[in-house]
């Protein structure tokens, strides 16, 4: 079925087709993408403006007046228009490109906040919010000398209605809170909270980045000030969000980055800006993202998904059920969430062994503290597991992962009731190759990290302090590494999490004993590789195994 044919009855099944990726396999099984908090996937429509753009259209925008450039400048203010009309905002002057909900607050952090507040004013936020809605104004805190006053939860994940009325007084002067925390997927009561920011004089920042997709949103009727979003959540491209904004707040505020584009006249002896939106969109803006992104609003559009979906509903209501069946899982929060967003803890697991080994079922799901640090500790937790579903899921996906993580569970039950292995002081290098050149199996492999990890000796506790900490975002890792009289290597590690405990153990094994020479030449990506694991010394920000790698060296040189 074609994108710009409106579907009466939603048939979850040809909607999927509409998405190349899902039919992709992911660690050789089909993948079940249960990650559309971070992002969700792209349909073909979306796909296809964007290479159009590039293949038929390819010009620069506002700035020429030959063919190309005026049929591209009219589309992309055809698509501002559309963003307007989206959000029912009164003039498409407020909607300004960014580049994600990131760069809009901090737009107006640095526009509006550095010239109208002053030291003692206070920020609201929440205790929900995700980094994006925190850091800017720690920024602009630091650069004013104003204060940040957070508004408290209660045990449904929402604002606590006294945290709301004891925290926003007259001395607020902005409050910015999430419509949907991006851990929790509760709707946030936003309304009140605008009225009671409006009833003290303050303004208001609606980071709507989780709601956008999933419900209609007016601007007007919430009366917010300012309202963000990400274009790469709705089906859209990457690189492209909007900060909508009162057309009378814009005009007063003052650019924070400047360049082409944004200027009426530029000389040495002054410069003038150009009219809203243009003055806070400097440079080449990413015209390829913004007319794909209004085939992402016309697909949301056709398809009704941001209204009330019998199949979103059915997805929240069985996901939660089916997980509220499993008696080892805690939801961090108590209440069905209003989207679907479920996170959670499993008792005697950590998250990210969780997520690790689901992901070689094809399941990619979330663990750590989702750019939520903040919520966390308030919590009182190290982490969780986050499942996000989009309306391409399906009921048959849910079973599987149940399923899957039922088995997961059983077998490392039946794991930790195996006896230690005889031979469990460091194992060497060569033996752990040995080992796993007879393993093919990713879960044969996993399953024999998981024994090392086991035997592991574990740090005294105080010894896992901020001292030891190698930070990673899904898992904590703490480390020591010291140098014998008789220059050897000697190391100590512990994780939370058991796979990072068996990697460590592998690591171990190489450098552990070694001469401070051998070590600092021993190719660990070699022996990675050999080991038929190369993808856990991926360079990325959650796995962290390169940088505990990294911190070894660098100590073993410092200490040396
Ligand atoms: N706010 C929330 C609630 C989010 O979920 C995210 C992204 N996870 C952001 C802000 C930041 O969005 P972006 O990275 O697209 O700028």
């Amino acid at each position: 079925m074609k994108n710009n044919q409106a579907m009466s009855i939603f048939d979850v099944a040809l909607f999927r087709e509409q998405f190349p990726l899902l039919s992709c396999q992911a660690n050789n099984h089909p993948l079940v993408y249960f990650d559309n908090g971070a992002t969700t996937q792209k349909p073909i429509a979306v796909i296809e403006a964007g290479t159009e753009y590039y293949q038929a259209k390819n010009a620069n925008v506002h700035r020429a007046s030959h063919a190309l450039s005026k049929a591209t400048t009219t589309e992309f203010e055809q698509c501002r228009e559309k963003v307007r009309e989206f959000i029912h905002a009164s003039d498409s002057a407020e909607i300004i490109w960014t580049k994600g909900s990131t760069e809009a607050i901090n737009l107006v952090a640095q526009s509006w906040g550095r010239s109208h507040l002053v030291s003692g004013d206070e920020i609201v936020l929440s205790f929900a919010e995700h980094h994006a809605n925190i850091v800017p104004w720690q920024l602009l805190a630091e650069q004013v000398g104003a204060i940040i006053k957070i508004i408290e939860l209660n045990s449904f994940g929402c604002f606590d209605e006294q945290s709301i009325d004891s925290i926003i007084t007259l001395s607020t002067k902005i409050v910015c809170i999430s419509h949907a925390s991006n851990v929790l997927g509760k709707v946030n009561s936003v309304e009140k909270v605008i009225a009671k920011a409006r009833s003290v004089g303050a303004l208001t920042l609606i980071d709507g980045a989780q709601v956008i997709a999933n419900k209609k949103v007016d601007v007007q009727a919430l009366d917010c000030d300012f309202y963000v979003f990400s274009a790469h959540k709705m089906f859209g491209p990457t690189g492209l969000g909007v900060l909508y904004g009162k057309k009378p707040l814009l005009q007063i505020m003052t650019p924070y980055q400047a360049g082409g584009e944004m200027i009426k006249q530029v000389s040495f002896s002054g410069t003038t800006f150009a009219e809203l939106p243009f003055k806070f969109e400097a440079g080449t803006p990413n015209i390829a993202g913004v007319l794909a992104f209004a085939s992402a609003l016309d697909f949301i559009k056709n398809y009704q998904l941001n209204d009330d979906l019998v199949h979103k509903k059915q997805l929240i209501d069985y996901c939660y059920a089916q997980l509220s069946a499993i008696e080892s899982l805690q939801f961090i929060v108590a209440g069905k969430p209003d989207l679907a967003i479920f996170s959670f803890n499993i008792t005697n697991q950590h998250p990210q062994d969780i997520a690790i080994a689901l992901d070689h079922l094809g399941i990619a799901v979330r663990s750590g503290q989702h750019c939520a640090m903040p919520l966390f500790h308030y919590l009182g937790l190290a982490g969780c597991l986050r499942l996000s579903l989009a309306p391409y899921n399906t009921l048959q996906e849910i079973d599987f992962f149940v399923a899957s993580l039922k088995k997961l569970l059983t077998a490392d039950q039946n794991m930790q009731n195996k006896p230690k292995c005889v031979v469990q002081t460091e194992p060497l290098s060569g033996l752990i190759l040995a080992k796993f050149s007879s393993l093919h199996a990713w879960q044969d492999k996993h399953r024999e990290i998981i024994m090392l990890g086991k035997d592991l000796a574990r740090m005294p506790i105080e010894k896992r302090n901020s001292n030891t900490l190698v930070h990673g975002c899904e898992s904590n890792v703490w480390l020591e590494v010291s140098i014998t009289d008789s220059d050897k290597v000697k190391l100590s590690a512990d994780s939370d999490a058991k796979i990072i405990r068996g990697l460590l153990a592998i690591v171990f094994a190489a450098l552990n004993d070694k001469t401070v020479e051998q070590a600092i030449s021993f190719n660990i990506q070699k022996y990675f590789s050999q080991l038929g694991l190369k993808q856990h010394l991926s360079p990325s920000r959650g796995n962290g195994l390169l940088a505990v790698v990294d911190k070894i060296i660098k100590q073993i040189t410092t200490v040396n």
